[in-house]
């Protein structure tokens, strides 16, 4: 494209969906006029890619100074909403507290690009009066639909549904002049949400604490707010009148969830209260309404998206609410490219765009505790389950006294109780966060274990499958019958259980039970654990068998006894984050039973019946839970008493890594605040073919810790061969 480069010239600063640190300079071709947050199309090297106008002058933000030779011109503007302010500084944000650069994040953004152009309006037909020479049945019934609906305009095929032929019957009527053609505008995803759709009595406890989230609504300033209560107390009744409230006045709400693709029951329970479905937004979305559901986000036209962490991203043109609903959970944390908690992210936003976040949790997480005691959230409680609903009994089962029989997994105390529940028509869970047979193989001749070798990582045996597999790169290969290793026969044994040998073990001592395994890697999908699931609800089983995926806010009411396999699993890592985790795991699985009344139980087998958070968990004592654990990582200097930050250095030569992370170090600015742990080989040594070591940077929270890490990356060894730094701030995993 030719460029006046006459005195009139404009210059703007343009973000690019690019790994590049800042924004690059773009020319304004004469008789364009843009404005920061335009999206448009520029020319990059050979290609041409849809980036957003940043700024009005390059100076100010800190764009590359280019050649004005060299200067190329923007190609088109799109016929968009722009991206707003509040949204450009969230980028801006989110680039600089995770140290990533601002295009990656940008990324996220132009998610759906065919959006970027108008959706394209439907061609309809009205009816124009008249009849046709012949009247068929067929034509008859379209004829009273058009007369009964005067003046409406339809689609081809609309028409056709509506009236109950098929489309050549309405071509016929086409033919003869009865209809003009005009243009339907794309049809919105989903209705506007109505407000009065179902209005449930809010007990006294929940009236109180709704009352509060809709007078924070109501102000429209920035402000979060920590809804904790317990399993089935009624929170998602109490978030959804904060929403309303928000709709009220005109804004747009984001509901982010940590499993969207599973939470069926929260899309029915949405539609209960509002008469509609939100928009949904995840990555089982089809991409062609993806990029409605973006657009129409965009123009105002959706009102509610509930969406998984990627949501935070959507151009929303009026947000006024975001709600967290299961804020302490894992899947919030993006461990790719850009390391952010969507949680955390998410209060920022509302920040950024001054209006109130709600963080929801029946287990919140350490962070949120401390900021809600702190007084930075406030703290909204909900202690009483809603009805007749009573939290289940808990206790241990202590299994060096009552140990399984050999070659079993399950106490004779925990399968008493399951029979019994089984007995009076009920459900039993039994909780294994291991999917598969076996979470090992090995040879009994030679001791030879089956190893994955791209991963540190034993292969899981699938025996439904007839596969090993590697949980952590996806490698399988069929169980072999002999050793790879010395070659004998038949001689290979699985230790320890999966959710499948779990199931075997239940089979036996329970022929005449019906058995539900669930668990992801389940075949069929989504769509057939959304089957299954329902099958739960509905009683059409005795026995579920699952993995950490029933733990999610799912509704059986026929659930009273609860069974959780391995209560150990999880607590002997050294994972400053192990104890949170298991109690919030657990807490959330016990919680599955007695959600409908009646009397129910959990049974925690355990090797350590006297550790700490065993007993919590047991005693139902969460607030002594939280007081001791937050007394315990202050003391320990830990999160969110202080800052981590943690480095991988991987790549496909072990020595070069290990080299590189000891340079990496070497560069690190001295700080006497600042303490560097390692590098060290990471616990996972090996994840997809790369090795990998961790430098743990420590530091007081006063600390600007992105600007030391920005310093130091500055120093750095550069990146050489297939070397990669990632820096992740506020890790949650340390493997
Ligand atoms: P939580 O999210 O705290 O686990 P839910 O909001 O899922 O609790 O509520 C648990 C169950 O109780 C749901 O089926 C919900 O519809 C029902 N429920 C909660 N509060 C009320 C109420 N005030 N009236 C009728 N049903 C309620
Ligand atoms: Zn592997």
């Amino acid at each position: 494209m030719e460029l006046d480069l006459g005195d009139a010239l404009v210059v703007v600063s343009v973000l690019l969906p690019i790994p590049a640190l800042c924004p690059y300079s773009y020319g304004v071709p004469q008789g364009m006029a843009v404005a920061p947050g335009d999206f448009v199309q520029v020319p990059l090297g050979p290609r041409k890619v849809a980036a957003v106008v940043w700024g009005d002058s390059p100076d100010e933000d800190d764009a590359k100074p280019v050649d004005p030779k060299k200067l190329r011109a923007i190609i088109q503007k799109f016929d968009c909403p722009p991206l707003p302010e509040e949204m450009r500084r969230f980028v801006d944000w989110l680039a600089h507290y995770t140290v990533s650069a601002p295009g990656m994040v940008l990324r996220s953004v132009l998610r759906a690009p065919d959006a970027l152009d108008p959706e394209s309006p439907m061609e309809g037909l009205r009816y124009l009066g008249g009849e046709p020479e012949r009247l068929t049945d067929a034509r008859r019934r379209v004829l009273e639909l058009l007369h009964e609906q005067e003046g409406m305009a339809w689609t081809r095929s609309g028409l056709a549904h509506a009236a109950g032929t098929s489309s050549s019957v309405i071509d016929g009527l086409i033919k003869q002049g009865l209809f003009e053609t005009v243009t339907i505008p794309a049809a919105p995803v989903v209705p506007v949400p109505m407000l009065e759709e179902r209005q449930i009595i809010l007990t006294g406890e929940q009236a109180e604490a709704a009352q509060k989230l809709v007078e924070v609504v109501k102000k429209g300033e920035f402000s979060c707010a920590l809804l904790d209560g317990i399993t089935g107390s009624g929170k998602t009744e109490v978030y959804f009148e904060a929403v309303a409230a928000a709709l009220e006045k005109n804004h747009q709400v984001m509901i982010l969830l940590p499993e969207i693709a599973l939470t069926a029951s929260f899309l029915e329970r949405f539609e209960e209260r509002f008469g509609v479905p939100p928009a949904q937004w995840h990555s089982g979305i089809a991409p062609r309404m993806r990029e409605k559901v973006w657009r129409q986000v965009a123009t105002g036209q959706v009102r509610v998206v509930a969406g998984a962490r990627s949501a935070l991203f959507l151009p929303f043109k009026e947000l006024g609410l975001i709600v967290v609903d299961e804020e302490h959970d894992g899947a919030y944390k993006q461990e790719d490219r850009v390391f952010y908690n969507a949680r955390d992210m998410a209060v920022v936003r509302a920040s950024l765009g001054k209006f109130p976040c709600i963080l929801s949790s029946a287990t919140p997480s350490i962070e949120s505790r401390v900021n809600a005691e702190a007084g930075r959230y406030a703290h909204i409680k909900l202690v009483e389950r809603h009805g007749d609903a009573v939290l289940p009994k808990l206790s241990t089962i202590d299994m060096r006294a009552n140990p399984p029989e050999r070659g079993k997994f399950l106490s004779p105390v925990l399968t008493k109780a399951m029979g019994e529940a089984v007995e009076r028509g009920e459900q039993a869970l039994l909780f294994l966060n291991r999917r598969g047979y076996a979470p090992l193989t090995l040879c009994r001749v030679c001791g030879f274990r089956f190893e994955c070798h791209n991963c540190s990582a034993w292969l899981v045996e699938h025996r439904f499958r007839g596969q090993l597999q590697c949980h952590h790169c996806g490698h399988s290969e069929p169980t072999p019958e002999a050793c790879t290793n010395c070659g004998t026969l038949d001689h290979l044994v699985a230790c320890g259980p999966g959710v499948e040998r779990l199931a075997e073990e239940v089979d036996e001592t329970f022929p005449d039970a019906r058995i539900i395994v669930l668990s992801s890697d389940m075949m069929g999908g989504v769509s057939r654990l959304r089957l299954e699931l329902d099958a739960i609800a509905k009683g059409e089983a005795d026995i579920i068998i699952g993995t950490q995926l029933v733990a999610k806010g799912h509704n059986f009411p026929l659930m009273t006894c609860v069974g959780v396999v391995d209560s150990d699993l999880g607590l002997a890592n050294g994972d400053p984050r192990a104890a949170e985790r298991t109690f919030q795991l657990l807490s959330q699985v016990t919680g599955r039973a007695g959600r409908a009344g009646g009397e129910s139980i959990g049974l925690l087998q355990t090797y350590a019946p006297d550790h700490l958070v065993i007993q919590a968990i047991a005693s139902g004592d969460r607030e002594a839970f939280y007081e001791r654990e937050i007394a315990l990582r202050q003391s320990a200097g830990l999160p969110p008493f202080a800052r981590l930050v943690s480095l991988i250095i991987s790549g496909e030569d072990k020595r070069q890594v290990e080299t590189h992370a000891r340079e990496l170090k070497l560069t690190a600015p001295k700080s006497s605040d600042v303490h560097l742990l390692g590098p060290a080989e990471a616990p996972m040594a090996l994840i997809r073919g790369r090795h990998r070591h961790r430098l743990l940077v420590h530091a007081p929270r006063h600390l600007d810790i992105q600007a030391y890490l920005r310093n130091w990356m500055e120093k750095a060894p550069k990146e050489r061969g297939s070397i990669r730094v990632q820096i992740d701030v506020d890790p949650q995993s340390f493997l």
